[in-house]
């Protein structure tokens, strides 16, 4: 099951998306409409908040009169937190309730016009955000919704920012234009994205970038923040800590569009017992080939015992963000050099000149290479005399800066 999470500011036209999104066959479940069913009339959740503030919460016909619960219950922190302890359980339970009744080859979406301020954005494959100006979604809340413009002010201003929002979303949808446009731009989003990856969720397939070099792009380190967030959430207690590394983390270097992320464990135990939980999350296994490993000539400092390279890898199963996932032991040389040569790229710039020249070598070699098993071991015999060498520079880098992890 592909679980997405949806959100966007008030009147941005999540509910539109959403709608979209169950024509074309997701299954939908809506936080608004949870908050409401959990404390409907003759529900236990009801019966709770008149129990705690009294039943002047209620309307004639014995349904819960909002506005009043509001005044009584934002009045102070104490009784906010009481309001809490009665709705929240409620809705994380029936949330769940309705997640685990999904088909295992279910589209999930859920809408949840919060997700940023309670930072649940990692628990989701992906996360959409639906944009419009505020100048714009105020127009439609006064306008088309009827709402008091003092009252869609005060609302607008009490959620996240667009800039908190687009921090967490994997998918930006700009819903400014005609409603037909973000139409067309969810069934794409649903071909060329969602379908696929939710196949490859359940499959346990991963994506491959191509193997093209593409200048640096400004928006890698916050899309591979976003992965960490998640992985640290798949991960929890077996991550010592997890970094983005590689050339995608060093600013102005040419890559491949392919991020790479490193999780550190205690032992290779602790890598093998994440197999599950990280293609639960997005990120299954690829089984390794004799190359994925760097060569102990590395490790001409001493290293030379080929185990302590081992590593373990996983992969993206989203189409639209490819990755690698290196598991490696804390304080082993593969797991100490990412860092240090990561941090000595980004702090020496003719180094990074150097290493770009050298990529662009090592794809025109490659490029002659019909067969992609050859190509890419041409590619590897060209970049493999220049990374022997940069082992030690970067190690040198660290020892006259007094770098440590
Ligand atoms: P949300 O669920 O994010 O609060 P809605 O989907 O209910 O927002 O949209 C708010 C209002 O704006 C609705 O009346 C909706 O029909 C309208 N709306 C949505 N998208 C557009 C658009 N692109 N242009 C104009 N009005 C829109």
């Amino acid at each position: 099951m592909l679980r997405m999470g949806l959100t966007g500011g008030i009147g941005a036209g999540k509910s539109t998306v959403a709608k979209e999104l169950v024509e074309l066959g997701a299954v939908l479940v809506d936080a608004d409409v949870i908050a409401r069913e959990i404390v409907a009339p003759g529900s236990e959740g009801l019966a709770e908040l008149v129990d705690a503030f009294g039943d002047g919460i209620l309307l004639p016909d014995g349904s819960l009169n909002r506005p009043t619960l509001a005044e009584k219950a934002f009045a102070n922190d104490d009784a906010r937190a009481v309001l809490n302890a009665i709705t929240h359980p409620r809705v994380g339970r029936r949330t769940a309730e309705l997640v685990e009744a999904a088909a295992d080859d279910a589209i999930l979406v859920q809408d949840i016009p919060l997700l940023v301020e309670g930072s649940m954005a990692p628990a989701f494959h992906l996360v959409a955000v639906v944009h419009a100006g505020e100048q714009e979604r105020l127009r439609r809340l006064v306008d088309l919704r009827g709402m008091p413009e003092s009252d869609a002010k005060a609302r607008i201003r009490a959620q996240a920012t667009g800039e908190q929002r687009r921090e967490v979303a994997d998918v930006w949808l700009d819903n400014t234009g005609e409603p037909e446009a973000v139409v067309e731009v969810v069934r794409r989003l649903w071909e060329e994205r969602l379908v696929p990856f939710e196949q490859n969720l359940r499959t346990r397939t991963v994506v491959h970038a191509e193997p093209v070099l593409v200048a640096a792009q400004s928006q890698w380190d916050q899309q591979a923040q976003r992965l960490v967030a998640r992985l640290a959430l798949a991960c929890g207690g077996h991550a010592v800590r997890i970094d983005h590394v590689g050339s995608t983390a060093v600013p102005g270097l040419v890559a491949v569009d392919m991020l790479d992320l490193q999780v550190t464990v205690a032992d290779l135990a602790a890598a093998d017992a994440l197999v599950e939980p990280l293609a639960a999350a997005g990120f299954p296994r690829i089984e390794q080939i004799d190359h994925d490993t760097p060569k102990p000539s590395y490790g001409a400092g001493g290293e030379t015992d080929p185990a302590v390279w081992s590593m373990r890898l996983h992969g993206s199963a989203d189409p639209g963000r490819p990755a690698r996932v290196a598991l490696r032991v804390d304080g082993w040389p593969g797991q100490q050099f990412s860092l240090v040569l990561r941090d000595w790229l980004r702090d020496d710039a003719e180094a990074v000149h150097e290493y770009a020249e050298v990529k662009r070598a090592a794809v025109r070699s490659a490029a002659d290479e019909t067969d992609p098993l050859r190509a890419a071991s041409s590619y590897r015999d060209v970049k493999e005399p220049w990374f022997d060498r940069a082992y030690h520079r970067a190690w040198d880098w660290a020892g006259s800066t007094g770098w440590s992890i």
